[in-house]
């Protein structure tokens, strides 16, 4: 695995060793169940407690609106079916965006075939949202908004601050996917003016499979597991201790370093996209140029597919995306870029890079000179690159 350059963030990130080193106890000697009422689970309701503390302050919450779930997934899923569970006799309307991860559309799509109604603002050609649009399409009816904080697929960061006085001047519950920008950007709930915010541990070097909501006190969402009666009786389920030792260790430490690391991604970020605008024709940037996150550069090539360009990359030691890796493995191109109104050809022919920690200046390099003639390549035995550019280019 040494010689693997990885291109991946945005899929997931190595657990940092500082954390493994903090969760390790607790898969041993620290076992104790902390519902538990003997000093051995009380060890281990210490240490959730004090995780509970670290994540609430970063944040600027309260510790009593922190809720450890098992992920982005979980804590998406809760926020839709419990926003909507709770205000049943409120109405049964609710709004989210066209480019939202698949966790908060596919719950939109679970609940339109339980007869609620789910209005999709559109995004523009850089893939944001205009608040002015989610103000239209509030109605009386409506329970949340959901509208996530940055893009996983082309790093646009979403006006959140601006919506969330919108929702809150409508008295609207306001939910944020926050699973691109924990421990990449600032995140202040009140600032945001957010009711609820999902994050999930793997992507800012944490461990998979831990993840939390924040719930404003007061906000009216039903559990979305039933159980036992942990966190507050309101996701039932044993607590995953170490996972939770972990990603508050995570977020300490990734919010503590944020600021240098957003620099210096972003350096090598604009080197990469300079040598491939120099060295290979017809590639253009997909997502907003400046609203976006800092280790993301998604682009298109013309007359390529992407999975051929993750395959002949692969073979290099270099990992990439051709979108979200949730849908790896479906050839569909991408929701996201088709919202942008990229058509279908170029959607296909799209790369997603996100920069990370172990991203370094000779990974850049050495990506510049391994892609161009991949591109070449692909080119060379396309016929959509034929019929569309090169033909017409010698007419
Ligand atoms: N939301 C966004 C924006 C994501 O990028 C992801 C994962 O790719 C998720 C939700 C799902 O998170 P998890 O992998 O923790 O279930």
């Amino acid at each position: 695995m040494e010689d693997v350059i990885y291109l991946d963030h945005a899929s997931t990130t190595p657990t940092d060793p500082e954390v493994l080193e903090a969760m390790l106890p607790w898969f041993t000697e620290g076992f104790g169940n902390p519902s538990t009422v003997y000093s051995l689970g009380l060890s281990s309701a210490r240490a959730i407690a004090r995780a509970r503390e670290t994540v609430a302050q970063i944040i600027s919450a309260e510790p009593e609106e922190i809720y450890f779930t098992s992920g982005g997934t979980e804590s998406d899923n809760w926020a839709l079916v419990g926003a909507v569970d709770a205000q049943s006799k409120k109405g049964k309307h609710i709004i989210t965006s066209s480019i939202e991860h698949h966790a908060v559309l596919e719950t939109a799509e679970y609940l339109e075939k339980h007869g609620h109604e789910v209005t999709k603002v559109s995004v523009d050609g850089g893939g944001l949202v205009d608040p002015e649009d989610v103000r239209r399409a509030i109605r009386p009816d409506t329970v949340l908004v959901s509208i996530m904080h940055a893009n996983n697929e082309v790093g646009t960061i979403e006006p959140i601050a601006e919506i969330g006085k919108i929702t809150r001047e409508a008295g609207v519950l306001f939910h944020t996917d926050a699973v691109q920008t924990a421990g990449k950007i600032p995140l202040d709930v009140n600032e945001l003016g957010v009711d609820m915010l999902s994050m999930s541990a793997h992507k800012f070097y944490g461990p998979k499979g831990a993840g939390l909501m924040y719930l404003r006190k007061k906000t009216r969402v039903s559990p979305l597991f039933h159980g036992g009666g942990q966190e507050r009786g309101r996701r039932a389920g044993t607590h995953n201790v170490p996972g939770i030792v972990g990603l508050a260790k995570a977020l300490e430490l990734t919010v503590g370093r944020m600021a240098d690391d957003a620099a210096r991604e972003t350096e090598l970020r604009d080197r990469l996209w300079v040598g491939l605008e120099s060295s290979i024709e017809a590639v253009y940037l997909n997502g907003h140029p400046t609203p976006r996150l800092a280790n993301n550069l998604n682009v298109r090539l013309d007359g390529i597919e992407g999975e051929s360009m993750i395959l002949m990359l692969d073979m290099e030691g270099i990992c990439v995306s051709s979108g979200s890796a949730c849908t790896t493995g479906s050839l569909e191109p991408s929701h996201v870029l088709l919202a942008l109104g990229i058509p279908k050809e170029n959607a296909h022919g799209s790369l997603r890079l996100t920069l990370g920690r172990s991203t370094t200046i000779e990974h850049v390099e050495h990506f510049l000179r391994v892609f161009p003639p991949i591109v070449n390549r692909l080119r060379e035995m396309s016929p959509i690159w034929c019929a569309n550019c090169a033909c017409k280019q010698r007419n």
